[in-house]
Parts: C-alpha cells; structure tokens; sequence
C-alpha cells in the first residue's frame, strides 16, 4: 500500500468514462450518464469480493463507521467500545453520534484485548468495534461470542484491513457491518471514499437513505422522492468511485505483491532474537500492509527508529509518539476541546480519559515498530531494505 503507487491505465479508462458523460454524481441523471454507474458498479464489485449481500459506498472512512454506527441503533448516551489503538476517526465517528466512546486496552494482536473487552461491558454498551489496524485482525470469534451473550452490535472498523480475511471470510463481513476506507494512503484507494458491508437487507436500506439526506430512492424523479427519516450527504462522487472500482479490480494483484515483499522482511527480521512478531489470530490472514514487530522494550524501540532513520528507511511507525494512532497523545479529546458546546454526558466521559492509563496497551504500543509495505518496491530494494534493517536493528540492540 497505498494503491497510489501504482495508477495506471485501467484508473484513467473510468475516469476517462465519467468525465466524457460530464455526470460525476452517482444518483440521477439518467439520460446523461452514458449508461456510466461508477458507483453502483463498485458496490456490486465489493458485494461480489467481499461475499457479502450489501455494499454502500459514502464519501469516506469516517463517514463509513458513523454511517454503520446509526445503522447498528447507536445513538444519544449509548456507549461504544473500541481499542486504544485506532486512527482517532473511529473515536471521532462514536462522537458524532452523540454516543460515547469507551477505549480498552489492546493484547498482542495490536487490537482488542478480550478480557478488557468484557470488563467494560455495562448496561449502555450498544456495540464492540474492533479495528483492525495495520492490516491484520481482532479475535473475531471470541468478540462475536460476547456480542451474542450480551445482546451486542459487532462492528468492524476494517478501513486498514481490506482484503484481509478470518475463518476464511472477507475482513469486515464477519460482524454486523464492516467498514472500509479509500482516502489517499490506503491499500485500496479512491482519493477519498469509504464503504460499509452488511448481510443485514435492513441496515442496508438505511446507508443507503441516510448517507443520502433520507432520500428512499424510489422512483426516477429525484425531487419527488420521499425521506422515510434524517439524514445527511455521506455520498460518494463518481469520480472518486471510477478511482476506487479500477483499484478494487486489482486488489487480489496488490495483497500479493504485498505478501511477497512481508515475508522478505519478515524472514530477514526472524533472524534477530530479540524480536517478536504481532499475533495474528489463528483463524486469520492479514492483509500484509504493514510488518508489526515488538522490541524487548520502549528505549530500544525509541532507538531503533532513529537508527532505522539514518539507515534511510522511510516507512515505519512507532505509534507510542503518534498523535493521530494512539489515546496517549489525544489531548485536545481528553480536553474535550471543541470549537462548539458538546453534551455534558459525552464531556464527562472525555473527561475521565485525562487521567486513565492505559499500562498494557502501552506495553505492546511503546514496544511496537510498524513498518509499512509499499506495492512499488522492486525485489532488489526489498532485498536491501531487509539487510539494511537487520544492521540498524542489531546496532541499538
Ligand atoms: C483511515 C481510517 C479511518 C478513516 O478513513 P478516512 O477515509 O480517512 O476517513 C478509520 N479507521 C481507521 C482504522 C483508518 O485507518
């Protein structure tokens, strides 16, 4: 990843397409359209990939967790728990819905810890999303057993984790809904752009309503349509879902690519003692986006990010010092900063994260170094990236 990487000709063809038509909204238009469907084309190519019933394209990401949170039933003062570790628009999406967001600590799968997960169970959780981060996986099946027993949305936040799979089954179509994201950096990429996936034929037709103002979309005559309930514009242009279709279509081509260039590194990385690797849940295979490894401890992971610096390898994170990835540096959310008045319940909430610490997310977050795995590497740049960080590894060690 990213998909950036590598543009080429089938990304021009679609787009070429939309713009020729002139029509680069997904809705309407019929006449004018030169029969050019981006959109639903995606969504039907998703649905097929992703061996699910239901796919619903929005405007990105973000869009795609609020817009399966409001599907799921969760709203004013329901509580959600996700992981500690994340991209700071999960959290940011629970918020949105005036719904309140309760982090847990995460094991050695960089993802929810299932002990933590049931300790924070109260009477308001409406729902448990795992994120799946840095391309690999939660404990899905011990997840969705909890959300069975205590009556539980299981949403899937699989924005980094697209073509990852668990028993077999497409990451983000193993809980109620799943989510994808398609903005710049990601493996699949439409510029900006998100999805949801559900099997549900009823929280299919509300993404479909509510990422669209309410509009049902019955009929062919845009302004006489009804609005069964609220909604907003998390709509997809048709541009951006020409991008995202040319790049979906290639997605079995990138994760391969990708696990030629992790098992480099990785069996390189294997050769040094000291280094463990990020869990991957037996049932699972991740997507291969990035190499998650541990040091023995936070100084030696601090010191191995400067010597993988001056080595000139570009790429990898270590998201203890992140200020986007990880609760630790979230402070303008545990100030509850906000450029207009937010309800007393969720301030309160906000407000007992400033002094909770989280010790065992820290523990695997201060240890972790995530080096990222780009589809445009040719075998012999892999081959030196891996020697190279071998050397800047055994230095600080
Ligand atoms: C990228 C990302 C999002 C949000 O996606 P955008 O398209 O950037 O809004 C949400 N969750 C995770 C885990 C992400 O990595």
């Amino acid at each position: 990843m990213p998909g950036f990487e590598l543009f080429g000709s089938a990304e021009k063809k679609e787009v070429h397409d939309v713009l020729e038509s002139g029509i680069l909204m997904r809705y309407g238009f019929d006449a004018m359209r030169n029969n050019h469907w981006k959109a639903k084309e995606l969504e039907t190519e998703l649905q097929t990939q992703m061996q699910v019933k239901h796919a619903q394209l929005v405007s990105s990401g973000t869009a795609a967790v609020s817009v399966a949170l409001a599907i799921a039933g969760v709203g004013s003062g329901d509580e959600v728990i996700l992981p500690t570790f994340t991209f700071v628009a999960s959290f940011e999406a629970v918020l949105m819905l005036g719904a309140i967001p309760v982090l847990v600590d995460i094991d050695d799968t960089l993802t929810l810890d299932i002990t933590a997960v049931k300790k924070a169970i109260t009477p308001k959780t409406k729902a448990i999303m795992p994120v799946h981060m840095c391309g690999g996986m939660a404990r899905l099946k011990e997840l969705k057993e909890i959300c069975d027993t205590h009556n539980l949305k299981l949403i899937e936040d699989a924005c980094q984790a697209i073509g990852g799979t668990y028993e077999g089954k497409p990451l983000g179509s193993y809980g109620d809904v799943g989510c994808f994201s398609f903005d710049f950096v990601k493996t699949i990429t439409a510029g900006e752009g998100g999805a949801i996936i559900t099997n549900n034929d009823e929280y299919a037709t509300w993404a479909d309503n509510y990422s669209d103002h309410g509009h049902d979309h019955v009929g062919s005559d845009r302004g006489a349509e009804s609005h069964p309930f609220l909604g907003y514009n998390f709509r997809i242009s048709e541009l951006h879902a020409a991008v995202g279709l040319a790049q979906v279509r290639r997605l079995n081509d990138f994760i391969a690519i990708q696990k030629n260039h992790y098992t480099v590194l990785r069996e390189a990385l294997s050769s040094i003692p000291e280094i463990t690797f990020r869990t991957t849940p037996e049932a699972g295979e991740e997507n291969y986006s990035f190499l998650n490894f541990f040091l023995p401890d936070l100084e030696t992971s601090n010191k191995a990010m400067v010597a993988l610096k001056e080595a000139g390898i570009d790429g990898c994170f270590h998201y203890f010092n992140n200020n986007w990835h990880y609760v630790r540096k979230w402070n303008h959310l545990k100030e509850a900063k906000s450029i207009f008045p937010i309800a007393p319940q969720i301030k309160e909430a906000l407000s007992t994260l400033e002094n909770k610490t989280f010790e065992q997310s820290d523990h695997y977050i201060g240890r972790n170094i995530s080096c990222l795995i780009k589809l445009s590497w040719t075998e012999d740049e892999v081959k030196l990236r891996a020697s190279k960080m071998v050397e800047a590894i055994k230095s600080v060690l």
